[in-house]
């Protein structure tokens, strides 16, 4: 029989299990608050529950726990990156920010990825497969347990493509903002994707109160397909209808981001052309100086370009930030952490 997931099931899901094996619905509640309050690191832990019922958890289910296998510590701005041993062996990274309003957490949500985009150190060794919600969700709980302190923002912005695991996304979400979880509100969530239409059209469905950026990173089909594979399968003109969409169900200002590579697309040209393609829209854009990975030869807009573009898009009427590369000095790149360890491994 396969094992129940328990740090995967929803509030519903964990209470229709505990009362087939005849326990009273509050157990349920206990064994959840054990979980995703208290993140306990073991059914053991869970002692307000008697020793029969906490034998048939560990008979009956998988209790999923990330192991901590390395932590770097930005001297610049207090940046933690984590490396992640999964239980089959996989390795993920996960990042700790700390702002003013908070500290927001960036976790992947695949082990590796499929998409392919260029200059994303991610994708170099595939997709090797999609993470459960308890493995999304761990990544937050012990990243708090560490720092001891609340988490008050979450972005899915690591390793993978939140929406080529949409299933398992979706659960995450809910038990992420579950009142008998975290709590976390839905507005302090943001998903990025690299543009899957049929999944954003979905998702905007859903009319969920999240943020979704959109990874555009060029202003033309033709740029944009040299730098992102999955703008072959979806034009550039299907992904923004599916953004307006996004906006027009849930009210939600989408955010772009884009990453100034130098001597690709942050030309005047450029900054001219995404002016005209996001006049009027209610939306806010990040600049991200693209983080040169060494299999790839991009390199950083040089910061007077950098300013003039972000200057050229602000006199175009547009809401522009340049994202504070955070992290620089530890492999603050999305999978760079990841990969040098798999690489030492080989
Ligand atoms: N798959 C999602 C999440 C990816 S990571 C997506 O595509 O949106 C979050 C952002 O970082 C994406 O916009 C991604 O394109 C960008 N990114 C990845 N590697 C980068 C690098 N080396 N330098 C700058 N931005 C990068």
């Amino acid at each position: 029989m396969e094992r129940f997931d328990l740090k995967s099931a929803t509030y519903e899901e964990l209470t229709e299990y505990i009362t087939s094996l005849g326990e009273k619905p509050f157990r349920a509640k206990q064994i959840y608050e054990w979980m995703h309050v208290k993140h306990v690191t073991s059914i053991d832990e869970m002692t307000n529950l008697s020793k029969d019922l906490r034998e048939r958890l560990k008979e009956q289910c998988t209790f999923t726990v990330l192991k901590q296998i390395d932590v770097q510590i930005s001297k610049q701005d207090g940046t933690r990156k984590y490396l992640f041993g999964l239980a089959d062996g996989n390795v993920i990274e996960s990042v700790l920010m700390r702002y003013k309003h908070g500290n927001s957490v960036c976790i992947s949500s695949q082990a590796g990825c499929r998409m392919g985009c260029r200059f994303c150190a991610s994708t170099l060794d595939g997709l090797a497969r999609n993470l459960t919600p308890a493995e999304m969700l761990e990544q937050i709980y012990r990243i708090g347990c560490d720092i001891g302190e609340r988490i008050s923002n979450v972005v899915v912005m690591g390793s993978g493509e939140p929406l080529d695991n949409y299933d398992n996304l979706l659960v995450f979400i809910q038990m992420l903002t579950d009142a008998h979880g975290l709590n976390i509100s839905q507005r302090n969530l943001t998903v990025s994707t690299c543009g899957l239409v049929p999944r954003i059209r979905e998702l905007a469905d859903l009319k969920l109160q999240i943020t979704l950026a959109l990874s555009l990173h060029a202003s033309t089909q033709e740029k944009r397909r040299e730098l992102m594979p999955i703008a072959n399968k979806y034009d550039l003109s299907e992904v923004m209808e599916a953004c307006d969409y996004y906006f027009a169900q849930t009210g939600r200002r989408m955010t772009f981001e884009y990453s100034l590579v130098g001597g690709v697309n942050d030309t005047d040209a450029d900054a001219a052309e995404l002016c005209g393609m996001l006049r009027g829209k209610n939306c806010h854009i990040n600049l991200i100086p693209v983080n040169p990975i060494k299999e790839r030869n991009y390199v950083q807009s040089d910061r007077s370009v950098v300013e003039a573009f972000k200057q050229k898009l602000e006199r175009g009427g547009i809401n522009v930030t340049v994202r504070r590369e955070m992290g620089r000095d530890i492999d603050g790149a999305c999978g760079q952490l990841r990969k040098r360890h798999m690489d030492l491994a080989k």
